[in-house]
C-alpha cells in the first residue's frame, strides 16, 4: 500500500472483494480500531467492551471514527447551509442506538437547557420502547428518527422525534429468556412514592403474568429501580408535569392488572372468569372505567340481528383473552405515542427559538436509528414491514452513492456515461408499486370483512406477481411466498397477516374508553378509531381505520421525503459475534451483515465506472519510471503532474494496458479496476 493511502479507508483497497473487505475490517477490529471507512460510509463493528475512545467528542481527528462522521455532518451543514442526515443501520445488538447517542453527543451544541432536554429524551424512550431480548439486553423495539434543529450559526434550538412500528406483541407475551418493556418492571420495583396512588401494587414482578412470560426478571447490567428514578427525572427536565406523569403511570399499572385477568372455561360454554372481577376492580379505576362495564366489554360482543335489534353474545374464553390482549397492546402503544408527542412538545423548536439566546432555526440534522434487515426461521408480517423499510432505505442509499459518483465524475471532467447501475427499484415496486403491490393486496383482502383469509391473500399475490415480478416467487408451503430482497431471499409465512394488518380493537372497547372513561387522559388514548358521535345502540360506521401497513407505508414515505431533503451520511453497524462477547469476530456473521449493509452495492456502483483513483502526484510519482525520462521532461514535477500523467498514459506500452480503461480527471487519475493498476505495476517492475 502507498504512503498516501489511508489505511482506514477501504475504498482505496486495490481489490474490493468480499474477502478483502472482511479481512480488512477484521484485522482492524482486532487492533481495537472498530471503525473503517468505505468511501464515505462508516462501518462500525460492535466491540462489546469499553474502548475509552469517546472521551473527547470535539478533539480533531483524521481517522475513521463516529465523531469524525458527526463532525463532517455538522461542518457540512454549516458550510452548505443544507440539512444533513445520519442513517444508522444494522441488526439487533449491532450498536445503532449507542452510535446514535455518540452522534448526538457531538452535534448537540447549543443552549444548555435545549441540549439537556434532547439528551434526556433518550432514557424516557428507552424505558418505554426498549426491552431485553435474546439478541440485546437493551433492544429498541421501535424505529426512531430524531431531528435536531440548528440556527444558521450551528446553535441547537430544538428538535423532534418520530417513532416507527413499536413491537406491540411484546406487551402481552415474549419469547423465553426475554422481557416485556423495561418501564413495566421499573414501575413494579422502582415506584416507591407512586405506589400509594396506584391502589395495591405489589413490588414483586412475579405477581404479574405479563412480566413473567419470558421467565426473566432481572437483566445483567440493568438496575430497574435506578432507571425508574432516572427516567422520571428526565421527564421532569422535559417539562412533563407531575399530574401528566401520574396519568401515564396509572395506564402502565392498569395494563399490568388487565393482563392478569384470566379467562377459564371451555370455548363452547362461554367463559366464566376466574379472577376477572378482582383484577378489573383494580384496573378499571386506573383508567376511569367501571369494572363491570370493562368486564362486559371484554367478555361479550354486540351484533345487529336483522332490522335494528341488537343482541349481546358471550365471547369464548379465548376470544375474551384476545380482546384483553388487544386492549393492553392498544393502551401501551398509544401511551408510547403520547410520550413521543409530549416530548416533541417540549423540544419544539418554535418554543425553543423564542428563547432569547437562540436565533431562528434554519437547518437540521436528522438521525435515523432503525431496525435492520431481518431473516428468521419463520418470517411474518413484521419482517415484511421491516424488510420493506430496509428496501426503501437501500434505494435512498443507492441513489445517493450513485449520485455522488456521478458528481465526482462531473467535477473531474470524466464522462459518466459508462456508469450504469441496476438498483433495487423492482423489489421496491413489488412492495409499493402501482397499480397493485404486496401490501395493497393485503389491504384488499382485509377489506373483505369476515371472509378475509391469509391463504386467499397469498393466492392473490401469486396471481399478481408470479412470473411477472422477478423478485417474487411462490413457495410450496400453502401460506409461503418468497421475496428476493437486495440482501437475499426471504421466505414469508402469510399466516396471521390479515389479523396483524387489521390491528383492530373491538368497537365496544374503544367506545367504552373514548366515551365513558371518566379520566380524560385514558379517553384520549382512544380518540381515533372510535365512532365520532356514538349514539347508544345506533349503528354508525366507525371511520375506516387505516390498516397497519397503510399507516406504516405512509410514515415511511414521509421519512424518505425527509431524507431526500437532506444530504445523507451512512453508518453501518456490525455485530461482531452472536454471543455478545468482547474481542470476538465471527467471520460468517460479519460477512453476512456486510452484505446486508449494501456496502458491496456501493462497491459495485464504484466498479461500474472507474474503481481505482489516485491523485495526479501519486500517479506520476509511482509510474514515471515506466516511461523514458526524456519523454517526461520535467513534467514529473508536482506543478505539472497532470501533464505528466497524460504523458505516462500515452506511452505505447502503457496504452496497451490502459486503453479506454483510464481517464485523467481534474485532480485525479481514474482507472477502471484493480487489473489495470496491476498491469501498470507489472510494467513498473520490469
Ligand atoms: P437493537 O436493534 O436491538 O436496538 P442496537 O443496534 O441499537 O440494537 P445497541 O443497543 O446500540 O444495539 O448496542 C447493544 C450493546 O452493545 C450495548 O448495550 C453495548 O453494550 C454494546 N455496544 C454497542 N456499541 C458499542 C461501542 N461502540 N462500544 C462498546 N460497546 C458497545
Ligand atoms: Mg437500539
Amino acid at each position: 500500500m502507498d504512503d498516501d493511502d489511508d489505511d482506514d479507508d477501504l475504498a482505496e483497497l486495490e481489490s474490493l472483494s468480499e474477502e478483502s473487505v472482511l479481512e480488512h475490517v477484521r484485522s482492524r477490529f482486532y487492533a481495537d480500531n472498530i471503525y473503517t471507512l468505505v468511501g464515505s460510509i462508516l462501518v462500525a463493528v460492535n466491540p462489546f467492551k469499553s474502548l475509552g475512545i469517546y472521551d473527547n467528542p470535539h478533539k480533531p481527528r483524521r481517522e475513521a471514527h463516529v465523531y469524525r462522521t458527526a463532525m463532517e455532518c455538522y461542518d457540512a451543514m454549516l458550510e452548505t447551509k443544507r440539512s444533513q442526515s445520519v442513517l444508522i443501520s444494522g441488526e439487533s445488538g449491532a450498536g445503532k442506538t449507542e452510535t446514535c447517542k455518540h452522534i448526538l453527543a457531538y452535534v448537540a451544541r447549543g443552549d444548555a437547557s435545549v441540549e439537556d432536554q434532547i439528551i434526556k429524551s433518550n432514557p424516557v424512550l428507552e424505558a418505554y420502547g426498549n426491552a431485553k431480548t435474546l439478541r440485546n439486553n437493551n433492544s429498541s423495539r421501535f424505529g426512531k428518527w430524531m431531528r435536531l434543529d440548528f440556527s444558521g450559526r450551528g446553535v441547537l434550538g430544538g428538535g423532534s422525534v418520530t417513532n416507527y412500528l413499536l413491537e406491540k406483541s411484546r406487551v402481552v407475551a415474549c419469547a423465553s429468556g426475554e422481557r416485556n418493556y423495561h418501564a413495566l418492571y421499573q414501575l413494579v420495583v422502582g415506584a416507591r412514592k407512586e405506589r400509594a396512588a396506584l391502589g395495591p401494587l405489589p413490588a414483586t414482578p412475579e405477581s404479574f403474568g405479563c412480566l413473567m412470560s419470558g421467565r426473566c426478571v432481572t437483566v445483567e447490567g440493568l438496575d430497574d429501580a435506578r432507571d425508574w428514578t432516572e427516567q422520571r427525572r428526565a421527564l421532569d427536565v422535559l417539562g412533563v408535569s407531575v399530574p401528566e406523569q401520574s396519568d401515564a403511570i396509572a395506564v402502565l399499572a392498569a395494563i399490568l392488572w388487565l393482563m392478569n385477568c384470566e379467562f377459564y372455561g371451555d370455548d363452547e360454554g362461554g367463559g366464566r372468569a376466574a379472577n376477572v372481577a378482582t383484577t378489573l376492580a383494580i384496573a378499571g379505576p386506573l383508567v376511569g372505567v367501571e369494572a363491570d362495564r370493562l368486564e362486559t366489554a371484554l367478555t361479550t360482543r354486540t351484533e345487529q340481528m336483522g332490522k335494528g335489534s341488537m343482541v349481546t353474545l358471550p365471547l369464548s374464553p379465548s376470544q375474551a383473552a384476545a380482546a384483553r390482549n388487544a386492549l393492553a397492546k392498544h393502551l401501551y402503544a398509544r401511551l408510547f405515542d403520547w410520550l413521543v408527542a409530549r416530548i416533541n412538545r417540549s423540544l419544539d423548536s418554535k418554543t425553543a427559538a423564542a428563547r432569547p439566546s437562540t436565533t431562528t432555526t434554519t437547518t437540521h440534522i436528522g438521525i435515523l436509528d432503525i431496525f435492520g434487515f431481518e431473516v428468521f426461521a419463520t418470517n411474518s408480517f413484521e419482517q415484511l414491514c421491516i424488510n420493506y423499510a430496509n428496501e426503501k432505505l437501500q434505494l435512498v442509499f443507492n441513489n445517493v452513492v450513485f449520485a455522488q459518483e456521478v458528481q465526482t465524475y462531473e467535477a473531474e471532467g470524466v464522462p459518466s456515461t459508462a456508469l450504469r447501475f441496476d438498483d433495487n427499484a423492482a423489489c421496491v415496486a413489488l412492495l409499493d408499486g402501482k397499480p397493485v403491490n404486496a401490501f395493497s393486496l393485503l389491504d384488499d383482502e382485509c377489506a373483505g370483512g369476515a371472509a378475509a383469509r391469509d391463504d386467499k391473500y397469498r393466492s392473490k399475490c401469486v396471481r399478481a406477481f408470479q412470473g411477472k415480478n422477478a423478485h417474487f416467487s411462490s413457495s410450496t408451503h400453502l401460506y409461503g411466498f418468497t421475496v428476493g430482497h437486495f440482501a437475499g431471499h426471504v421466505e414469508y409465512d402469510a399466516r396471521g397477516f390479515v389479523e396483524k394488518n387489521r390491528d383492530a380493537l373491538s368497537t365496544t372497547l374503544s367506545t367504552l374508553f373514548a366515551v365513558h372513561s371518566t379520566l380524560s387522559f385514558a379517553a384520549s388514548l382512544f380518540d381515533d378509531g372510535a365512532p365520532p358521535s356514538p349514539g347508544v345502540g345506533k349503528k354508525k360506521a366507525a371511520p375506516a381505520k387505516k390498516t397497519l401497513s397503510a399507516a406504516f407505508r405512509a410514515q415511511l414515505s414521509g421519512l424518505v421525503k425527509a431524507l431526500e431533503a437532506t444530504d445523507p451520511h451512512f453508518i453501518r453497524c456490525i455485530k461482531s459475534n452472536a454471543a455478545k462477547r468482547p474481542g470476538c469476530f465471527e467471520d460468517t456473521l460479519c460477512l453476512e451483515q456486510l452484505r446486508y449493509s449494501g456496502l458491496f452495492e456501493a462497491i459495485r456502483i464504484r466498479r461500474a465506472g472507474y474503481a481505482t483513483r489516485m491523485s495526479h502526484t501519486l500517479f506520476a510519482r509511482r509510474y514515471a519510471i515506466v516511461v523514458s525520462t526524456a519523454a517526461l521532461g520535467d513534467r514529473r514535477r508536482k506543478r505539472d503532474a497532470k501533464r505528466a500523467c497524460e504523458t505516462i498514459l500515452a506511452d505505447p506500452r502503457v496504452a496497451v494496458a490502459c486503453k479506454d480503461r483510464s481517464y485523467v480527471g481534474t485532480t485525479q487519475v481514474f482507472l477502471k479496476d484493480a487489473a489495470v493498476r496491476r498491469s501498470l505495476d507489472a510494467l513498473r517492475e520490469e
